[in-house]
């Protein structure tokens, strides 16, 4: 069950009273945080890229806002004015059994166009008034082709789970699907996860889309290269901090340890390297905190390493790389360190360092950003700086 958003209602949208009875039907008493945030924008006919993790109500937020659209616009007897789009069979059954769920208590029709089932019949929603129809894209395009399929008075297009389409290989029937649809329509992208793939398809499809990012999808963290280095032991850490430090370009760097003990034992070598470098942690006095921050403001040291207690809410202009010289411990950590990087107009730099004892929370990290950090090699870097 996915966390409900404070004491909102369903009953607070404006929604047709026929959708607000199946959703308490259904026992859906309190929208989740994407619904909140889609359902009023879908409702504006905007075009929508939303990303937010698995399970936290993504077909409802696009079955609703489809629903009040054919209430609200769509004579009864309408054909073929929404379709949604799926990875797999068992997520368009999914959804087409939601869909009915929600359109209870409403004249709304729904079908499928999937692959396994009886292909007159599915040819046949087109003829049958069927408002709303539910499809896997490579079954879709058959029908297309075949010549039966119209979406010339389509409205609304939904791609859901778009990442795993493109996954599967999907990315040409999806375009192909899209040029057949009627041009001037309401496209709505849902995914899981972030990629350069979606970045491409959304721009693809989407007129100027309103952005909606959530659970640590956040859209600045969008600007931010994110890359680990393979390393061993805190030694070759070390050497492999300073190496960054000296090639890298930026303009001030923050390193973050787990330790106080290893913020002390990188300051010294690090100035042993005429780095200009100060050091942030937690047992410092105030005025000593405040000096170092004042230096690292002003620019006359650009590196600061720290812990995170320290660099709890320091907010610092020009920090445009962040390394993770021990990982964070947890992807709440891990999107703070690096949410201190990226300026304006230009993409900030994150790069963590990570030896074997800390595969196991990179992958915690990773999952919890939906997202895999670029793996680089020191020889891929060094070719860089050539
Ligand atoms: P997603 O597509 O984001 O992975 P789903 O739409 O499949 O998530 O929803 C996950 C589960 O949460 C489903 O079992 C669904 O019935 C339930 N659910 C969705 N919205 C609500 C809500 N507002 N209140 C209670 N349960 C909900
Ligand atoms: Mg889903």
């Amino acid at each position: 069950q996915p966390e409900p958003t404070s004491s909102l209602t369903f009953s607070q949208f404006e929604l047709d009273s026929r959708i607000k009875q199946a959703t308490q039907a259904m026992g859906f008493d309190h929208p989740t945080e994407v619904q909140a945030a889609v359902i009023p924008l879908a409702n504006e006919s905007k075009d929508l890229w939303v990303c937010a993790k698995t399970g936290s109500g993504k077909t409802a937020a696009f079955l609703i806002p489809a629903l009040q659209h054919l209430l609200q616009n769509c004579p009864e007897d309408s054909a073929a004015k929404v379709l949604i789009l799926a990875p797999t069979r068992e997520l368009a059954k999914q959804t087409h059994k939601q869909c009915r769920q929600l359109a209870e208590f409403t004249p709304i029709k729904s079908g499928m166009i999937i692959g396994g089932e009886d292909f007159k019949k599915q040819s046949a929603l087109f003829a049958k008034s069927t408002a709303i129809i539910i499809a896997t894209p490579g079954r879709l395009i058959e029908v297309i082709e075949e010549g039966s399929a119209d979406f010339s008075r389509l409205d609304l297009l939904i791609l859901d789970e778009a990442d795993r389409m493109l996954d599967m290989g999907f990315k040409n029937d999806l375009l192909k699907i899209a040029s057949v649809c009627k041009p001037e329509r309401q496209t709505l992208l849902f995914s899981a996860t972030l990629n350069p793939t979606i970045k491409g398809i959304a721009l693809t499809l989407l007129k100027e889309p309103e952005k909606v990012y959530l659970d640590g999808i956040q859209a600045e963290h969008e600007d931010i290269e994110q890359q680990m280095l393979l390393a061993d032991d805190f030694e070759h850490k070390k050497k492999l901090l300073i190496w960054l430090l000296s090639h890298e370009t930026y303009e001030k760097a923050l390193v973050f340890t787990n330790t106080k003990i290893h913020t002390d034992q990188l300051r010294g070598p690090l100035r042993g390297q005429k780095l200009r470098v100060g050091s942030l942690h937690g047992d410092m006095d105030q005025s000593e905190r405040n000096k170092t921050m004042g230096f690292f403001r002003d620019g006359t040291i650009d590196i600061l390493v720290a812990t995170d207690v320290a660099a709890r809410g320091l907010d610092i202009e020009g920090v445009d790389l962040v390394i993770n010289f021990d990982l964070a411990r947890n992807g709440n950590d891990y999107l703070h360190r690096i949410g201190r990087t990226g300026r304006a107009g230009r993409p900030g730099l994150a790069i963590a360092l990570i030896n074997s004892t800390e595969w196991n929370v990179l992958a915690g990290i990773e999952r919890y950003l939906q997202q895999r950090l670029i793996r680089r090699t020191i020889k891929e870097l060094e070719g860089r700086y050539k």
